[in-house]
């Protein structure tokens, strides 16, 4: 079930916390959403899982207009918002047999389901403890399970794994892989290399304007380049030689030395494969033995950091 978004914009006095946006996720596809804090996020999730009325724009879910039929959306997407309210004084496994029977699983289904979620969340030891006695990061796997109980079509997590040890975030991340498999999940990170991990493609919104959706690599085509090479050579050469053989190759910007000893620079440049042709090609007439030639690919905060810095 695809989800498409239609010129969305909230407006918050006269703040736009959402300004005009427009994208669509397809069934099957896990869409990292980015931006720094106060971007829009979690206004643009609200409003497709119908917990925000938007002030202009659309949003459909499959076939079905958000805004027109907000219960029947609900039915269809698993939600887990920002701060995971729970209820603290509920045992783990009733709150989810309430969540259960509030999303209209069939009675008879409800304990099957419910044990179903306690073991792909990892909650087996903990579902007879209140939910307030339960650390921060079970209580965001509760709040995992309360997102997955009526097996919606549509996940939206805000922010999932907000509490997690480095453990849980791994095995969360390979939950959210599996389950994207088959539906349509939205998530939002401040984890850059979580979502480069677990996504598909990756939405970046700034000042609630999309400023940027790809996957990473396309993404870092359209960065500003700083894309890098770390080339180190031995042989009879002096660290000055290579350093000015290596600034005068065409489309090389910088040149860096990169340890005190040794042959070893980083360089910039404007044409990565010109330029790593053009180092072999430098030693080859040199007779100078190239030990090693790594392409550093821009870095997803680099690109973060270029788009949302203003
Ligand atoms: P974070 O990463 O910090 O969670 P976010 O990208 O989720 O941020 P939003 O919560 O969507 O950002 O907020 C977008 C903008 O709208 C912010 O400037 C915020 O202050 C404003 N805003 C959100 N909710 C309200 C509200 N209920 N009343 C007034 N302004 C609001």
């Amino acid at each position: 079930m695809d989800i498409k978004v239609e010129n969305l914009s909230k407006l918050y006095g006269s703040q736009k916390a959402v300004d005009d946006i427009s994208f669509v996720v397809k069934t099957g596809e896990i869409l990292g959403f980015l931006g720094p804090n106060g971007a829009g996020k979690t206004t643009t999730m609200k409003a497709i899982t119908t917990f925000l009325k938007p002030d202009s724009g659309k949003i459909f879910i499959g076939n079905i207009n958000a805004i027109d039929s907000p219960q029947e959306v609900k039915k269809k997407i698993g939600y887990l918002p920002e701060n995971n309210p729970l209820y603290s004084d509920m045992a783990v496994i009733d709150y989810l047999r309430f969540v259960a029977a509030l999303n209209g699983v069939a009675k008879q289904k409800i304990d099957e389901r419910v044990l179903e979620m306690v073991n792909v969340c990892g909650l087996k030891g903990e579902k007879h403890k209140k939910i307030e006695e339960l650390s921060k990061g079970y209580q965001q796997r509760v709040g995992l399970a309360q997102a997955l109980i009526h097996d919606p079509e549509i996940l939206v997590l805000d922010e999932p794994t907000t509490g997690l040890d480095p453990n849980q975030i791994i095995e969360i991340r390979e939950l959210i892989k599996r389950i994207g498999r088959s539906k349509t999940v939205i998530l939002s990170s401040h984890i850059l290399a979580e979502v480069e991990a677990t996504c598909d493609r990756i939405m970046i919104i700034n000042k609630g304007k999309i400023v940027a959706n790809g996957t990473a690599a396309e993404l870092r085509k359209h960065s500003q380049g700083n894309d890098l090479i770390i080339a180190e050579i031995e042989g009879n050469v002096s660290r000055d030689q290579f350093y000015t053989a290596l600034a005068e190759l065409p489309h090389v910007e910088m040149v860096d030395f990169l340890s005190d000893s040794g042959n070893k620079f980083e360089i910039q440049s404007t044409n990565m494969s010109a330029t790593k042709h053009d180092i072999f090609d430098l030693c080859v007439k040199n007779k100078w033995y190239l030990v090693q030639l790594t392409p550093i690919e821009t870095k997803l905060e680099d690109i973060f950091r270029e788009l949302t810095l203003n």
